[in-house]
C-alpha cells in the first residue's frame, strides 16, 4: 500500500470537551478544529503533531460503532490511519490479496479526506484507516 506517513491516530473518548483538556493543557497541543461526521455518528477534535494528527473520536449516539468500541474496550486508541494515494486502487489491490475490508469503496471521512477502513481480523489485531486527502473533487 506504501503509505506515505502516519496521517493520524484515533482515540476513542467518552467526553470530548474534558479530553480536549488534557491535550491542551497537559500536553500543550492546540486543537485546531472540531468536526461531526453524522455517518459515523461522532464528533471529532484534531491536534497536529508535525505530519501526523490525533483524532479524539467522542460517540454522538449509543449505537455507532465508537460508543460499542468503548463500551467493549474503554476509551483508548482506537484505530491507527495511514496517509496513501489512489485510495480506490490500493483498496482494489488489498480486496484481491484477500485482505478483509470494512470499507470496499472510500467514503467521506471528517477534515476533506476519503476514508476507508480494513478489518482488524486481517492486521493482527489493528483497525487500519486508509486516508486520501480529497483534492476538489
Ligand atoms: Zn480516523
Amino acid at each position: 500500500m506504501n503509505p506515505a506517513h502516519i496521517e493520524h491516530i484515533g482515540i476513542a473518548v467518552r467526553n470530548l470537551e474534558s479530553a480536549i483538556g488534557f491535550y491542551e493543557r497537559i500536553l500543550g497541543l492546540k486543537c485546531h478544529k472540531i468536526e461531526e461526521v453524522a455517518d459515523q455518528k461522532v464528533r471529532v477534535a484534531f491536534f497536529r503533531i508535525g505530519q501526523t494528527s490525533v483524532e479524539l473520536l467522542e460517540p454522538t449516539d449509543n449505537d455507532s460503532p465508537v460508543a460499542r468500541f468503548i463500551e467493549k474496550r474503554g476509551e483508548g486508541m482506537h484505530h491507527l490511519a495511514f496517509a496513501v494515494e489512489d485510495i480506490e486502487k490500493k483498496l482494489d489491490e488489498a480486496g484481491r490479496k484477500g485482505i478483509r475490508l470494512i470499507d470496499k469503496v472510500p467514503r467521506r471521512g471528517a477534515d476533506g479526506k476519503d476514508i476507508a477502513f480494513i478489518h482488524p481480523e486481517s492486521t493482527g489485531g489493528v483497525l487500519i484507516e486508509l486516508c486520501e486527502k480529497r483534492n476538489g473533487k
